[in-house]
């Protein structure tokens, strides 16, 4: 019941708190209002929903066998089940009646040797009479907000900011069935041109060229490695020059 009555608000609930409150107000007074309507058309003893669920279980008393011992105790046959129902206690052994206060098929079985009155067998919690008593009191309209009248209290002040210790998050906390954050971007669906032969949709390690060069044996592998070392070693000789030129500049 609390929930549902949390779905019911769930809209109202992202508001500011006087405004949710205000809205929770308007759409309760309108669900009393709709209540005392609906209500006042209903000519049962019951509710609606209780004679439903009546009517289907007086649907399954026609298959079931009542036999009374003269002293508003019967005993029940349901298919192969058999039920002891006491009317004089409001029981059946299949205990819906005793946890829902509604007559289950078994009870409804033994009352029908009685009467055709069920009314006077179920909870009085499912009469329209109690459903009338609890839509009895109305909220009263409330006027707008420029209707309302002055404090003379001082008016509350926001909060001050509280620092929290430690240096504020940058990332936010990832659900444990996410995935982690992605570090390199894709290259899917980008276009790669080959270093070598300056075609495109291959790169220098499927060159088609690399076919020939590799039938030649280590000998070029050999120049490859040479070739590289020296690219290492330029990018060296670089990052030296680079230091040295901010010490000089430190010095400085
Ligand atoms: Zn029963
Ligand atoms: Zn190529």
């Amino acid at each position: 019941m609390c929930e549902s009555f949390n779905k019911w608000i769930v809209e109202a609930r992202f508001l500011p708190i006087l405004f949710m409150l205000e809205t929770i107000r308007r759409m309760v007074m309108v669900r009393i209002q709709e209540n005392r309507d609906k209500c006042e058309k209903w000519d049962d003893p019951i509710c609606p929903n209780i004679n439903k669920k009546l009517s289907k279980a007086i649907d399954v008393s026609g298959i079931c066998h009542a036999v009374s011992n003269g002293n508003n105790c019967f005993e029940v046959q349901h298919g192969s089940q058999r039920f002891t129902v006491d009317l004089n206690q409001m029981t059946c052994r299949c205990r819906y009646w005793q946890l829902s206060g509604i007559v289950c098929a078994h009870a409804v079985s033994a009352i029908h040797q009685h009467t055709n009155q069920l009314h006077g067998y179920v909870a009085s919690c499912y009469s329209v009479e109690a459903f009338k008593r609890t839509y009895a009191h109305c909220l009263q309209p409330v006027e707008g907000p420029q209707g309302w009248p002055e404090s003379d209290k001082r008016k509350p002040l926001a909060p001050r900011y509280v620092k929290m210790p430690g240096r504020p998050r940058k990332e936010r906390k990832r659900e444990g069935t996410e995935k982690p954050k992605a570090t390199k971007v894709s290259r899917v669906g980008t276009l790669i041109r080959c270093r070598k032969c300056k075609c495109i949709g291959h790169n220098k390690t499927a060159c088609p060229g690399n076919a020939s060069s590799t039938s030649n044996g280590p000998a070029t592998t050999g120049q490859n490695a040479a070739s590289t070392s020296n690219a290492r070693s330029f990018t060296k000789s670089r990052s030296n020059a680079k230091a040295s030129k901010m010490s000089t500049s430190k010095e400085n």
